[in-house]
């Protein structure tokens, strides 16, 4: 796709997912446009086309460009899809509506803490390390469930969905269905799942929410 026009892009790549959901009689997730190394001017035609759910990876990033776009259109949903310091936790609240990236009992208890003494509810996902990963983050698939009602019981969080990042050189279908099982053991009603190489396959597997990079803004 053409690099030059972000907003077309995402124009197309909705047209896409809603077309293939249609196809295969699937739920038609919502589109998150990771706008991770764009700056704002690069993220504006997006939003001029209609997109308002925006994905970053880093909070110091974030902060240098989503102010000033969420001042100019305040109905702009902002999630947390990396990993998250806890020294940044209170900066994080402030600025996003939702953090994907719940992955430790320490990190679950900051977020808890920030929210109350900002008076913040933001959208919380935990994320899965399906793959098992030694060098990714989340939780392991095997204490997925348990780590969900920590959140709940012991932090006081209500948690709505899981997100993953498969292994980059697997086949990501047995991953998404894994993310699907677990999410229904916990009785969670959100999937975080697909990427540009992928979105459609998870769009398959019941995503309700995919998270788009470079097939709308290329090459990073
Ligand atoms: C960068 C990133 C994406 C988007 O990746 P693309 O392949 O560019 O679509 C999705 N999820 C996470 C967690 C990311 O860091």
């Amino acid at each position: 796709m053409e690099k030059a026009d972000p907003g077309s892009n995402y124009l197309q790549v909705l047209a896409d997912i809603e077309q293939h959901a249609d196809s295969h009689g699937c739920e038609i997730p919502s589109l998150i446009t990771v706008s991770k190394t764009f700056d704002a001017d690069t993220i504006r035609p997006v939003i001029d086309a209609g997109c308002r759910i925006f994905g970053e990876n880093r909070v110091q990033e974030a902060q240098g460009k989503w102010p000033e776009l969420k001042s100019e259109t305040p109905d702009i949903e902002l999630h947390l899809i990396g990993p998250l310091q806890s020294n940044k936790t209170s900066d994080a609240v402030a600025l996003f509506d939702c953090i994907q990236t719940i992955d430790r009992e320490k990190i679950a208890r900051s977020i808890a803490r920030e929210m109350k003494r900002q008076e913040k509810q933001l959208k919380l996902f935990v994320q899965i390390n399906t793959g098992s990963e030694a060098q990714k983050a989340g939780i392991d698939p095997l204490e997925g469930v348990d780590f969900v009602q920590f959140c709940r019981d012991e932090a006081g969080l209500e948690i709505e969905g899981l997100m993953c990042i498969p292994p980059f050189d697997e086949n990501p279908g047995p991953h998404f269905a894994l993310l699907r099982k677990l999410a229904r053991e916990a009785g969670l009603p959100s999937l975080s799942m697909g990427m540009s190489g992928d979105y459609l396959t998870a769009t398959e597997f019941g995503a309700t929410h995919v998270r788009v990079g470079s097939a709308i803004f290329g090459a990073r």
